[in-house]
Parts: C-alpha cells; sequence; structure tokens
C-alpha cells in the first residue's frame, strides 16, 4: 500500500484535507461531497505517512454500521488490521469508558444499560410512586425533560428551583428518577454521554491518561453533535490533540435530540488556529438529483452557505407518484423495485425511506406478499422478539403437532426439565423413525424410552399441549392466547425476567391478545388461530432477509445519513406527515424537517422516486394531506409525474398541491379508480386499481373492514354506494 493510493484518487481540495499538518481541521461541505472518504483517508494517511500508532487514534460516528464500515474501510486502505483504534458512536465509546472505569463512574460491575421503552416504563412506575397524575403531566413529556437536561450536561441538582408548577413537577421526578437509576444501577443512552463527561471532570488522573493516549480525534457527522457530545470531547482533546470534524450544516437533523449545529460554529473559537475546508463537487448524484436537493435546501435561511456541482450528467427525472393510498403507493414501489432489479441490478441497491417507522409495516405487507428481500434498519419488529415467538410457538403446536420448529422452541421454555440429552435422543427417534417429535415424545413415553424423571417432564409438557387444547376450544381467539399464556406458565416466566426487560416482555404479550382481539379472520367460517397464525408468521423475521443477503434497504430518513444508494423512493411525501405535523409548534422544527428532506434527496445516486398517498390510514385513521411543499418546492422541469399503467390515467395533480382528480374510468368496466363500492360479503370499501379486460377484468378494493383484495369483476357482484 503506497501514498499515491491514498491520495491519488482524491480533488484537491480532499488532498488538502487529507494531507493537512495544521493541528485543527473543519472540513464543511455539502451531502456527497467526500466527507467521509477525506475523513478514512485521512486516518490512512495520518498512519501511513505521520507514522502515527492506530493506538492513539480516536474516530467517531454516528451510527455502529459506519463505525464498522469506517474500520473496515481504513483496514482496506493500509492492508493491515488495526484492532488498537478506537472506532465508534459517541455512545458506543462512553460505554466501553464506562464499563473499562465502572468503579471510578460510580457505577457497579454490571449496570444495565435502558433503552427508550425501558426508561419509558421506570418513569411510569415514579408516577405511581410520587402519585403524579400523567393525564397532567404526559409520561413522554417528562422523558424529553430528562433526557434534554442530560444532553445539556444538567443533573436535577443543578436544576434551579421554580414556582412554576410544570417545572417543579419535572424537576421532582428528574430528582426521583436519578435515584432509581442509581439504586438500580441503570443506565439510559443520556446518562452513557453525561457520566463519561464526568469521568473527565472527576478523574483527572484517568483524564490524563487518555489525553496522552488519544492524539488524533476524528469526527464524522459533527453537525449533529449535542452539548455533552461536544463538551466531552474538547475535554479529552485538551491543549495537544489535533482534532478532524467533518460536517455539513444542512445534515443537521438531531436537534429534536439535543443536537447543536452552533458547535460547527463554536469549533472555530473553542479550538486554535483551524484551518476550514469546503469541498463542493459532489460524486454521489446525478446533476438533476443534486439540483433537485439544492432547491429543496435553498428555502432554509441561516445557512452556513455551500455551491454544490457535479460533472455527472444530469440523469432522468425524478418521478413522483401520487397514490390513492398507502396501499397503492407500498405496491407501486414494490412495482418499481422490481423492474429496476429486472435489469440486472442488485435489491440492495435499493434505499426504501420514510418519515415514520409506522409506515413500514404496509411497505413491509407488500414486499412479503411481491416475494421480495428486504431488510429493516433500526427497530426491530414487533413478531421477532423472543416471547412472542414462544408464544407463537404454542400456538403453533395447538393447531398443528408436528410442527417440529415449534415443538423444539418450547418442549423446556419455561424450563421443565428437559435437558439437551434428552432432546437429542427425541431428535434421534423422530429421525430414525421418519416421524416428528411430537409422535416420537409419545412414542418414547408409551415405551419407556427414558429414565423415569425425564419421562415425566416430557409426558407433562405433551399433557400440557393436549389440555390445553380441549380447554381453549370454542373460545374466542384473544382468550384462547390469553388461557395459553397462563397454562404454559409463559407470561410467568417472561415476567420473571430481572427489571425492564421482563416487564417489557409482559407487555409485548399482553400486546399479543389484544393484537388477537382486533383480528378479523379473512373466512370466518374457519377457526381463527391458523388464520391469525399465518397472518403472523407471515409478519415475522422468517420472511425478512439475512444480513447478507442481498435485499433491499428499508429504513427511517433520519437512520439513512450518510448512507447511499443508486435507487432511493422517499415514500409519504404528504404535508403533516413529511413535514412531520408536529413541526408547526416549535421554531427551528420545520427547518430542520427541510434539512431531512434533504438528506433523503441526496441519498439517491441515479434515480430518485418520490411518492405521496391522497388518503392514508396511519395510527387508525384515514388522513386526507396535501402533497409535501418539499415536493413542490422542486423545480418543475426536474420532475415527471409516473404512472403504475396504462390501464390507469390520472391528471397532472401535484403542482400547487392540489387534490388529484380521479376522473378516468377503470378500463370501461363501469368504476372509477377512487369510487366507493358495496360487497355482499366484504362490506364497503374503496376501487384501488383494475387489471385485465373482458370477463377477466379484476379490481382491486381497498375494504374497510378486511383490508385489500383482487376481485373478478364478473364474480364481484359489486354496487356503488
Ligand atoms: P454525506 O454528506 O451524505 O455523508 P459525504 O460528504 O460523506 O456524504 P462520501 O460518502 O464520502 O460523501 O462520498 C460520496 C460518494 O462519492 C462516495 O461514493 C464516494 O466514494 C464518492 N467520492 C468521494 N470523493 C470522490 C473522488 N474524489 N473521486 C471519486 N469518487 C469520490
Ligand atoms: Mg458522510
Amino acid at each position: 500500500m503506497d501514498v499515491t493510493e491514498i491520495i491519488g484518487t482524491l480533488n484537491p481540495a480532499q488532498r488538502e484535507a487529507v494531507t493537512s499538518a495544521d493541528s485543527h481541521l473543519l472540513v464543511l461541505a455539502g451531502a456527497g461531497s467526500g466527507k467521509t472518504r477525506a475523513l478514512v483517508h485521512r486516518i490512512s494517511w495520518l498512519v501511513e505517512v505521520e507514522q502515527v500508532s492506530p493506538f492513539s487514534i480516536l474516530a467517531v460516528t454516528f451510527t455502529n454500521k459506519a463505525a464498522r464500515e469506517m474500520r473496515q474501510r481504513i483496514e482496506r486502505l493500509l492492508g493491515v488490521p488495526v484492532g488498537g483504534m478506537w472506532v465508534g458512536t459517541f455512545h458506543g465509546l462512553a460505554h466501553r469508558l464506562l464499563q473499562t472505569h465502572n468503579r471510578d463512574a460510580g457505577l457497579p460491575d454490571n449496570f444495565q444499560i435502558l433503552d427508550s421503552d425501558d426508561q419509558t416504563r421506570v418513569i411510569k412506575r415514579l408516577y405511581q410512586a410520587l402519585d403524579i397524575d400523567d393525564s397532567r403531566w404526559p409520561v413522554k413529556q417528562t422523558q424529553w425533560f430528562i433526557n434534554a437536561q442530560k444532553d445539556e450536561g444538567l443533573r436535577a441538582r443543578h436544576l434551579q428551583a421554580s414556582q412554576d408548577p410544570f417545572h417543579r413537577t419535572m424537576h421532582r421526578l428528574y430528582a426521583a428518577y436519578e435515584e432509581s437509576c442509581e439504586r438500580g444501577g441503570m443506565v439510559d443512552f443520556g446518562e452513557l454521554l453525561l457520566r463519561a463527561h464526568e469521568l473527565w471532570l472527576n478523574k483527572p488522573e484517568l483524564l490524563q491518561h487518555y489525553q496522552q493516549r488519544f492524539r488524533h480525534i476524528l469526527v464524522d457527522e459533527f453537525q449533529d453533535t449535542n452539548s455533552v457530545q461536544y463538551a466531552w470531547l474538547r475535554v479529552l482533546a485538551g491543549k495537544d490533540s489535533r482534532v478532524t470534524v467533518v460536517g455539513d450544516d444542512d445534515q443537521s437533523i438531531y436537534g429534536w435530540r439535543g443536537a447543536r449545529i452552533e458547535n460547527i460554529l463554536n469549533f472555530n473559537c473553542d479550538f486554535p488556529d483551524v484551518k476550514t475546508v469546503r469541498l463542493e463537487q459532489n460524486y454521489r448524484s446525478t446533476q438533476n438529483i443534486l439540483q433537485a436537493a439544492n432547491a429543496v435546501i435553498a428555502k432554509n435561511g441561516d445557512r452556513l452557505g455551500k455551491n454544490l456541482w457535479t460533472e455527472g450528467p444530469d440523469g432522468e427525472p425524478i418521478s413522483l407518484y401520487a397514490a390513492f393510498n398507502e396501499q397503492d403507493e407500498a405496491r407501486f414501489i414494490t412495482e418499481q423495485a422490481k423492474q429496476w432489479a429486472n435489469k440486472g441490478n442488485r435489491w440492495s441497491d435499493i434505499g426504501v425511506l420514510y418519515r415514520s417507522n409506522a409506515q413500514s409495516r404496509v411497505l413491509e405487507d407488500a414486499l412479503i406478499r411481491a416475494q421480495l428481500p428486504y431488510r429493516i434498519y433500526g427497530g426491530h419488529k414487533f413478531y421477532e422478539r423472543m416471547e412472542i415467538r414462544n408464544a407463537l410457538a404454542y400456538l403453533r403446536l395447538l393447531t398443528n403437532r408436528q410442527d417440529d420448529a415449534a415443538f423444539e422452541r418450547v418442549i423446556n421454555t419455561p424450563t421443565r426439565g428437559i435437558g439437551e440429552k434428552s432432546a437429542l435422543t427425541l431428535r434421534q427417534l423422530a429421525r430414525d423413525e421418519g416421524m416428528s417429535l411430537w409422535h416420537a415424545a409419545e412414542k418414547a413415553v408409551a415405551e419407556k424410552l427414558f429414565p423415569s424423571r425425564a419421562a415425566t417432564a416430557i409426558n407433562g409438557f405433551l399433557q400440557l399441549v393436549d389440555g390445553l387444547q380441549q380447554e381453549v376450544e370454542g373460545l374466542p381467539l384473544h382468550e384462547q392466547v390469553e388461557a395459553m399464556l397462563q397454562r404454559t406458565d409463559l407470561m410467568a416466566f417472561h415476567g420473571r425476567e430481572k427489571g425492564e426487560r421482563g416487564q417489557a416482555r409482559k407487555e409485548n404479550l399482553a400486546e399479543l391478545v389484544s393484537a388477537c382481539r382486533e383480528f378479523s379472520a379473512e373466512d370466518p367460517e374457519r377457526p381463527a388461530l391458523p388464520q391469525f397464525l399465518s397472518e403472523a408468521m407471515l409478519n415475522a423475521g422468517e420472511r425478512q432477509a439475512d444480513s447478507d443477503q442481498d435485499a433491499i434497504q428499508l429504513m427511517t430518513l433520519h437512520s439513512a445519513k450518510g448512507l447511499e444508494f443508486p435507487l432511493v423512493f422517499m415514500a409519504g411525501m404528504e404535508e403533516n406527515l413529511f413535514p412531520h405535523r408536529m413541526s408547526g409548534d416549535e421554531p427551528g422544527r420545520l427547518e430542520e424537517e427541510r434539512r431531512l428532506a434533504y438528506v433523503g434527496v441526496t441519498r439517491a445516486m441515479e434515480k430518485l422516486f418520490l411518492s405521496f398517498a391522497e388518503c392514508r390510514q396511519l395510527y387508525g385513521k384515514d388522513n386526507y394531506n396535501a402533497v409535501s411543499r418539499f415536493v413542490r418546492d422542486i423545480p418543475a422541469e426536474l420532475v415527471e409525474e409516473v404512472r403504475l399503467s396504462n390501464q390507469v390515467r390520472r391528471p397532472t395533480s401535484y403542482a400547487g398541491g392540489s387534490s388529484a382528480l380521479f376522473s378516468d374510468q377503470g378500463s370501461g368496466t363501469g368504476f372509477d379508480l377512487g369510487q366507493r363500492v358495496m360487497h355482499n360479503i366484504f362490506g364497503e370499501g374503496t376501487i384501488l386499481n383494475f387489471e385485465g379486460n373482458g370477463p377477466q377484468a379484476r379490481v382491486q378494493v381497498n375494504f374497510d373492514s378486511e383490508g385489500s383484495k383482487w376481485l373478478v369483476l364478473s364474480f364481484a357482484k359489486l354496487e356503488p354506494v
């Protein structure tokens, strides 16, 4: 590996950043201009040319995924592993420090990390203990308050006493929360950062040790650091470390979580002799995509101002799809993704981005139906959780004793003294005799193939499942599940798990019961349980691609920061969804939403699809929103409206944000898109799409209670409502 390889592929400005001998460096540049690339190359430069030991380098990025990639890219450039180098997120690095020095940080050996859900539950319990009314002071608000204080480095004892009832209550809750976490050895995300910072302040000898070690500190996505992170960094850097930060003020999207764009401006004052490098050439996106991004962000005031350009081709226009509703949108995306892959492209080159997590379910459903591989970043899926999978396994056994996977999963869950040895014997017997594990177990018990203790345990399990089936027969679905959770002891078993996790698992199991209560079977004549199970299994993780499998990438716009995809879909481009409806409330929030739109658009390399739904069901409600202002901000000459298939035509509708009017009739069927119709079994619904002609003509109807179905028109006997 030689030096030309490190700098050979860089433009002059990038080269200046990579090879800078200045003590401090700020790289301020727009999306896709090679900031991350410059950072990676700089680290390689330091090691290779300046002969800096990897051991004395600390690199910080925004996500764990980015950290992994950064390490890989450095190692590829250098050709050797760089194990001693610290590469991670602020949270990850803080965690590492606290684990190494837990005594000094005042934490027990195995301190427990609270995620956001855990945190909510701890706070809820305090409401009961302190007799505080959660209708007056919503729990979420308290959680925000506490986190915001921590992001600013403030503990409860630092807050001024106040007469204001809101402030007084929050103060009291914060103090109680701190005490409760302290007692339980629990550390939330904000606490990780704050403690790591306090570690510097309280233990000067430790600080000195790390100051001497980390002579080079490099930070990517610097625009999204919050006050504590910045303070931690400054203290660590001390007088002697060299600090490189790279960022883009236009991509600051975590203000709602305490990030401070001002850190970019402060950096110049807080550190002496900062050299600033600006990168303006974009290497990622086509001309059209870049122009669209520039137009969107231009509406924000108060920018540091950058002018991005590219030598690349104009590329294809940006495509806009006006969907009738969210299902139509999901189907459109699926269809386009398929077409793109059919041209020989990889699935993983496709990014589907959305504003809020709740949008993913419909997209997932469509992808599952189309049998396309996909993967969701961040946030686990409900049906993937351990306790839910255990519960489903019992239910599967109830409906089908031959289900070996289910059998294996729960034969000893909750623990009932059936060890690995017995399980092995059962597996062997099943294989030899060509029978299911269930039958093997029955046979083994009947023929006394096990020592008596194991035999009793296995027999107990068989009796339990058989007995349960008799018990629940004829009960409504949710009562069946409730009975199962009690009789198998699964609820209590998971509830016994230590701390917040146990509580969370119990709540999830309760959520499963309510999912069953809400479930409406497709065929009311057949038993509900198997129908529910097949739907749940379709939704479960089995269908989600493994991390190394080639798969479409689904994620929120926030998680897409720093990434790039040849093909990008931005779904749900509607007012009140994006910009988010909360963004009107607080000053600065709308600007942040706009930056998020800029982040989204600049993820696309070759092709960008924007879509919006005329009507969207979200959180159980129908919403009719105008097309997002961010779409309208893109110059019309860059945009083309697309149609899914030529059977469906609709007038140009997006300009000015007016609602589309569906006036075209579907293939001479006598019905219109969007028309309300009545079906004698499925009830009322709305026409979504048409397909085919004559006697084969089919129509897709989204029924209010039954969901979307394709029907053959000549049989369906639809009546206009
Ligand atoms: P973001 O703001 O989204 O984080 P960024 O500024 O960090 O973007 P990079 O991800 O580093 O940009 O680079 C964007 C793309 O441009 C990458 O695919 C990268 O490999 C490519 N690129 C950057 N610089 C060059 C260059 N000098 N020559 C060729 N390709 C480059
Ligand atoms: Mg980057």
